[in-house]
């Protein structure tokens, strides 16, 4: 069966609406939690602002091109908004609306003072060029006006947006906004316009550190610890490629890794720095030497320790999870298992770490460099890993004890449904100490 065959049976035996699918998680962990005042977990469920935009870009060829935009912005309790911007062809309202949601959960969870949002232009960035790439994030910035700004909304990097495209972000909001310090404004910038040292690695190593804590907490059976584990890792993009190199690092073996067009495997190990050299030059990992090609889906039902998706979301699913052989899934990606996958998975006893947890690294640092730019100073990077690492561990211990404490009475409690309610429980005190306005 063809890839894209696998896919239409799945969309036909399995609900994939992200929203439908973070509804059904919140879910789950809204019926551990002993007390809830009715209808708060239905409005913390609601995005508090939605903003669609629509914008002409001249193209390099000389037409003129329609882009549509999003912005939404789930909640801002315990502070200003937070969220990448990602520019796919796949981007949908109801994506960008469950990831603004899951920001909210994942800044709660590791206790960073900001809420969740997140941001989408509907555009192929591969086939963009760079002109026509700045144009786009500059009319989509000013398009959003005054629903990003330091204190209310800050962007972040997301799939197809880096550093080059936060450097416009900022330039776009500090044009509009002159005169003040508009460097908190946006995260993931450039090192000399603000932006944090360790940032750009912090998704890959908060990523790291979250699988070591957890191992140190909770072995697995053949899974001691990161040393010597057996690591397969899908996508090498921004998370992809650091998680690889840090986990290689780290001492794990690195059997195989993927992006878009491919896998590559090779069993003693791939060396990431030849991978992202090779990536560099010719634009994907396929095809580097002495390394054996695969499908995407063949990488994903390669025995190993643990397997790392770090592309987009949905790629575990009710079709394809009973191939899944690892012990260990850590998901550095947003979403890349459907709650069908959760429960096949964990009925055969694969560990899954979710989401909020694994990649909450990158919001952890963006904070930091949000304050570091307040206050207009830099940290060194000793520092920064030290307090992403507090963090990370701080995160896996309140779920490794609130997974086991929810063991007792839910049998089939796994560290999704514990971070959730911790994260749900925590707002929900925090809404209510603040106060319902009026
Ligand atoms: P990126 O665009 O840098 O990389 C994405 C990679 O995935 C690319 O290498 C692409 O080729 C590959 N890919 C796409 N489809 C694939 C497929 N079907 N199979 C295998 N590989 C495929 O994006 P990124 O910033 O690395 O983000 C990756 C994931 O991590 C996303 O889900 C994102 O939401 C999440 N995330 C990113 C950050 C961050 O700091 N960048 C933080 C938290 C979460």
């Amino acid at each position: 069966m063809s890839e894209s065959n696998s896919v239409v049976d799945a969309v036909e035996t399995e609900d994939l609406d992200p929203l439908h699918i973070l509804r059904a998680q919140v879910d789950r962990a809204v019926s551990t939690l002993e007390y809830l005042p009715r209808g708060l977990i239905d409005h913390l469920r609601l995005p508090r602002r939605t903003v669609i935009v629509t914008f002409p870009v001249e193209m390099e060829d000389g037409s003129v091109r329609s882009f549509r935009g999003y912005r939404v912005l789930h909640n801002r309790t315990q502070g200003p908004g937070k969220g990448g911007i990602r520019f796919h062809p796949e981007v949908t309202l109801e994506e960008v609306s469950a990831l603004a949601a899951l920001m909210t959960w994942k800044c709660t969870l590791v206790q960073v003072p900001f809420g969740g949002a997140k941001g989408g232009v509907v555009c192929d960035a591969k086939t963009l060029g760079e002109a026509e790439l700045r144009h786009i994030t500059r009319r989509y910035i000013t398009e959003l006006g005054e629903n990003i700004g330091p204190h209310t909304d800050i962007p972040a990097p997301d799939m197809y947006t880096d550093e080059r495209t936060m450097a416009w972000v900022y330039d776009t909001y500090d044009v509009l906004h002159p005169g003040r310090n508009n460097r908190p404004v946006v995260t993931g910038k450039p090192l000399d316009l603000g932006g944090s040292l360790g940032r750009r690695e912090a998704t890959s190593r908060g990523c790291l550190f979250v699988v070591e804590r957890f191992l140190e907490l909770s072995p697995l059976p053949g899974l001691a610890s990161v040393q010597g584990a057996k690591v397969v890792v899908q996508g090498f993009g921004q998370v992809g490629s650091g998680v690889a190199k840090l986990f290689h690092e780290a001492g794990a073996r690195i059997i195989a890794v993927s992006d878009s067009q491919g896998a590559i495997l090779h069993e003693d190990g791939l060396d990431p720095g030849a991978v992202a050299a090779y990536k560099a030059e010719h634009g994907t990992v396929v095809g580097l030497p002495e390394t054996r090609s695969l499908t995407n889906a063949d990488l994903l039902a390669l025995e190993c320790d643990i397997l790392v998706p770090a592309a987009g979301g949905q790629q575990i699913r009710r079709d394809n999870a009973e191939s899944v052989r690892a012990k260990l899934i850590a998901e550095a990606a947003n979403g890349p298992l459907t709650p069908a996958a959760d429960e096949l998975l964990r009925a055969r006893g694969v560990e899954v770490l979710p989401d909020i947890l694994v990649n909450a690294g990158g919001v952890t640092v963006s904070y930091f460099e949000w304050v570091q730019n307040t206050q207009n100073e830099q940290w060194d990077l000793e520092t920064v890993n030290a307090k992403l690492r507090r963090k990370m561990n701080q995160a896996v211990d309140v779920v490794v004890e609130r997974w086991r404490r929810l063991q007792g009475e839910m049998p089939t409690a796994d560290p999704r449904v514990a971070a959730l309610a911790v994260a749900i429980e925590r707002l929900t005190r925090i809404t209510l100490e603040r106060g319902i306005w009026p």
